[in-house]
């Protein structure tokens, strides 16, 4: 017979969809234990940018969900965990060239369908922001968004009374029954209620069945420049289309620039498919550098100071997987993010706690959510499809 839990819910991950899961359990009074191979915000959620961003996001569930999210990540920074994390701030895309400039036509029909808490305050030529430079043939400014260090909001989030913390301990095994599931830790065993598995790009590892992938984005950070010269994030409109149904292949680098409150900027990313994280590849960082100077001229002042490649977590569809596995309902996955995960991270974790104490989604988010389920990836539905 199986042992009785040792906890209610033991969360897999201790990135920012593990921490902010755990947070709002926490919260609601259940037990929890986070568990991580390395500790907190050790994979993607320690090495992204950071913009908290409906504008990126693939039209659809998942810019409905951002907005969303978005509001909620406001909230909770206003007195809340995000307090010291979260920092509002003006956005900006900018274009250059045919395929750009549609994009960017594009991104104001979605904003306006979404009718959410992101505005366009502008929309002109170079113009609409002093300092930039001939790279941008048009600007569409953004209010509502902001930015938000992984590693901050992870933190934050497991400060909270309740949580165990569980690290470094790396599962090596996961079994479920009726009753529970058990985690095989190598030197012990842990036994909770229910698992929330949010293990990144890790996920194959426990779970084949799932097509997540590794996608490699190349990042590097500047020395200071002069604060508050750049007010908000300056992103390429190649990056949208790589957000789409169809994703089209940018004609130009999808660079974003992310000034920092220290006065140095974090500018990334690519999209590479492997999973190294040592592969600094340095004739994608000149492009990326390249494009950036000729969007931000005062960028070719600074040095860049570490370049590094953070692995984010691919679905093939694009839509992240979110949702009780069809033949084991007591794991709940909450993975496949890719470059969205510090932006949805906080609707996520209300949202699957909600599901991991047995309460429906919130409606207004329930259409959308299912739009996630690891459903749509087992045989049954597959077929249904075909
Ligand atoms: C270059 C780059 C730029 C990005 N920019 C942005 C951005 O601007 N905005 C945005 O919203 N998102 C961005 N992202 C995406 C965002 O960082 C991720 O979507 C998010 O961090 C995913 O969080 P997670 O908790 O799902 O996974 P992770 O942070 O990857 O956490 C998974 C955890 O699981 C642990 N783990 C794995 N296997 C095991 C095991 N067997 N046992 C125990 N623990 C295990 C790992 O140690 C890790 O801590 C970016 C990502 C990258 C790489």
């Amino acid at each position: 017979m199986p042992q009785p839990p040792d906890f209610d819910v033991a969360i897999a991950g201790a990135g920012i969809v593990g921490a902010s899961v755990a947070w709002h359990l926490a919260g609601a009074g259940l037990s929890v234990a986070v568990i991580d191979a390395t500790g907190p915000a050790a994979a993607a959620s320690g090495a992204s940018d950071g913009a908290v961003s409906v504008a990126s996001k693939k039209p659809g569930p998942l810019a409905r969900l951002a907005s969303a999210s978005l509001l909620y990540t406001r909230v909770l920074s206003q007195g809340g965990p995000l307090a010291g994390a979260f920092q509002a701030r003006p956005s900006y895309v900018f274009g250059q060239g045919a395929a750009e400039l549609a994009a960017m036509d594009a991104l104001i029909v979605k904003l306006g369908q979404i009718a959410g808490p992101v505005r366009v305050s502008a929309d002109g030529g170079r113009g609409v922001l002093p300092g930039l430079g001939t790279g941008v043939e048009r600007l569409v400014a953004l209010d509502g968004e902001g930015h938000m260090p992984g590693h901050k909001a992870v933190r934050a989030y497991l400060a909270r009374p309740g949580i165990t913390p569980v690290w470094p301990a790396r599962i090596m095994g996961i079994t479920a029954d009726d009753a529970g599931v058990t985690l095989d830790l190598g030197a012990r065993r842990l036994r909770a209620g229910r698992l929330v598995a949010a293990l990144g790009v890790s996920t194959p590892d426990h779970f084949p069945a799932l097509p997540v992938i590794p996608r490699a984005g190349q990042l590097f950070i500047t020395d200071r420049g002069p604060a508050g010269a750049l007010p908000g994030s300056l992103t390429a409109a190649a990056y949208l289309l790589a957000k789409t149904d169809s994703p089209a292949a940018a004609p130009l680098p999808p660079v974003v620039i992310d000034p920092l409150a220290t006065g140095q900027f974090i500018i990334g990313s690519s999209r590479e498919d492997h999973g190294d994280p040592l592969r600094v590849d340095f004739a994608t960082l000149r492009q990326l550098m390249t494009r950036s100077v000729a969007a931000w001229p005062m960028l070719a002042e600074l040095r860049v100071i570490r370049a590094f490649a953070g692995i984010r977590a691919a679905v093939a569809d694009g839509l992240p997987i979110v949702g009780p596995l069809p033949d084991a309902p007591r794991i709940l996955m909450a993975t496949g993010f890719e470059g969205d995960g510090i932006c949805l991270s906080a609707l996520i974790g209300a949202e699957v706690a909600r599901m991991a104490r047995g309460l429906p989604p919130s409606d207004a988010v329930a259409a959308d959510l299912n739009a996630l389920s690891p459903s749509r990836f087992t045989p049954q539905r597959q077929e249904g499809r075909a």
